[in-house]
């Protein structure tokens, strides 16, 4: 038996990255006993090694070092032989430590192998939120099962991947969650109101078949919206539809008159054009 306590970062890994027993230099794997999981030394019938340290439900340096290594097939197997679920320290899944390293091959493979993808970390965050959130260079796409449910997923903050999207202003990739079926509610429209975003609002118009003239609980209409944000791309493709200047909110106010109170000349401009149209 070792006198000193060693930990698993004390062990040394093999060049394909699994843990090799301190006694023999052999390799090690995980193994069940009546306390529960271990990783013991694969030679330890014919060698005797007595050497073997807990299993802790975690990630061990060995499986990392694969993931950064891009070993796929050798994580296939790790996945077989039961860590599908395990965490890194810092509560990662095998599929987060891909998004984290940029292995967007790796990340296929293992939706492909059936990983949980909407396993979550501490704060409720799953892969694809991750990467949405802090990796927007990695291919997002290669975290969406089949079905996509993946989208509709909420972390503790009750902040689903499509306002991950919105937030860092992913367009393309909302319009394809959109196109995928997460629902357009009214943040979102504001969001696409704001940046102009005109190929989003008519995607909006088609999938609901919403009144231009249809008002908020203030009695706000789409156009109103677009004047206020000073988007006049929106307020023309609202205008061309038949958006009333005159029909007034809760508070009196128009789109002619907030056009008014409104400096920017080219909103103004605009609104003039389609006075007495109406
Ligand atoms: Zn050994």
């Amino acid at each position: 038996m070792n006198k000193k306590k060693l930990t698993m970062s004390d062990l040394q890994l093999s060049e394909d990255g699994y843990l090799l027993c301190p006694e023999c230099n052999g390799f090690m794997s995980r193994k069940s006993g009546a306390y529960g999981d271990y990783w013991g030394c694969n030679n330890y019938k014919t060698l005797g090694c007595k050497f073997s340290i807990k299993y802790l439900g975690s990630l061990d340096n060995s499986l990392i070092d694969l993931v950064k290594r891009n070993e796929i097939e050798k994580l296939k197997d790790c996945i077989k032989s039961g860590n599908k679920f395990a965490v890194d320290n810092n509560g990662n899944t095998l599929l987060m430590l891909a998004v984290i390293y940029g292995q967007e091959d790796l990340a296929k493979a293992l939706v492909e192998s059936n990983i949980d993808v909407n396993q979550t970390d501490k704060n409720g965050n799953t892969a694809l939120m991750l990467a949405l959130k802090e990796y927007p260079n990695f291919d997002y796409r290669v975290l969406l099962e089949k079905n996509c449910y993946s989208i509709y997923t909420k972390n503790n903050e009750n902040w689903s991947p499509l306002e991950f999207a919105i937030h860092n202003n992913l367009k393309g990739i909302i319009l394809e969650f959109i196109n995928n079926g997460a629902t357009i509610d009214g943040s979102i429209l504001r969001w696409a109101i704001k940046i102009d975003y005109i190929e989003f609002i008519e995607r909006y118009f088609e999938q609901t078949g919403i009144s231009v003239n249809a008002h908020d609980a203030s009695g706000n209409t789409f156009l109103m919206y677009a004047i206020k944000n000073n988007s006049v791309e929106c307020a023309e493709f609202f205008l061309k539809k038949g958006a009333n200047i005159y029909k007034p909110n809760k508070r009196g106010q128009c789109a002619l008159s907030l056009a008014r109170n409104n400096t920017n000349s080219k909103m103004m401009e605009l609104i003039n054009k389609y006075k007495g149209s109406i």
